[in-house]
């Protein structure tokens, strides 16, 4: 299969070991253990719907749940927070390496919400998959994160969002971020970051999504929803959607 060049790892087990060690260290290494490294309801469900076939796992940050042998991490930035990100590949999720139909698979964890125009970025996964691949998301639910005050985003406005042509640096996200996040210090991890940080690095929030509202987002991109998921039971700030890419 033709596709960028990349160093699969021969031995995912020791790749992710190793990554994983860098993090946190040894001891840290074993409490991390199940919440974010072995992770198992989270891995069935992509080996569920991704059981063969390259990958690509957009915006992969400094841990990854993919199948290391046969996902590409790829990510826009160098590192987030301070951690230095796993990715091999550098691209915007909107413009990904890959040639049309040619991916098994496109997962991303608590990416989606970071990027200011989703609708340009799920234009760009559901071009990459192959018809039938999986595209799964796990994401924040916002009844369980810092975005617990926030209205929830209509497709409407994310509709506005693509006919603009919006990117990262797009301003008018910010007031209601940091009125109702930052303000009343509900993500104490933000408050030293200056607000134009906050949009070249992408760390914030654009938008605000419960499963119902991603569905909806989802099917408007054309793709065919599988799966849901409220909670997800390894990672509990978190919810589930898979979908896949029509087969014709
Ligand atoms: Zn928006």
């Amino acid at each position: 299969m033709k596709g960028p060049a990349y160093d699969f790892p021969r031995w995912p087990a020791w790749e992710l070991f190793r990554t994983h060690f860098r993090r946190y260290g040894l001891k840290a290494i074993y409490k991390s253990f199940r919440y974010t490294i072995r992770r198992p309801f989270s891995r069935a469900l992509i080996a569920r719907h991704a059981p063969r076939g390259r990958g690509v796992e957009v915006g992969v940050g400094s841990q990854s749940i993919a199948p290391l042998g046969r996902t590409y991490l790829s990510d826009a930035h160098a590192g987030h927070a301070g951690q230095t990100s796993l990715a091999r590949l550098r691209a915007d999720a909107w413009k990904l390496p890959f040639e049309s139909g040619s991916l098994a698979f496109v997962l991303s964890e608590h990416v989606l919400e970071h990027i200011a125009n989703p609708l340009r970025a799920l234009r760009e996964w559901h071009r990459v998959l192959e018809p039938g691949g999986a595209l799964l998301l796990f994401l924040p639910h916002p009844a369980r994160c810092f975005d617990r005050n926030r209205e929830r985003t209509t497709l409407a406005h994310v509709i506005e969002d693509e006919r603009a042509g919006v990117d990262d640096a797009d301003p008018t996200h910010l007031p209601e971020w940091l009125e109702r996040v930052v303000g009343p210090g509900l993500a104490p991890q933000y408050a030293d970051l200056a607000p134009e940080a906050m949009l070249s690095t992408g760390s914030i929030h654009y938008h605000v999504w419960g499963p119902e509202q991603m569905v909806e987002l989802l099917e408007h991109a054309g793709f065919e929803i599988r799966e849901t998921h409220e909670t997800v039971p390894d990672r509990n700030d978190s919810f589930a959607v898979v979908a896949r890419r029509k087969v014709s």
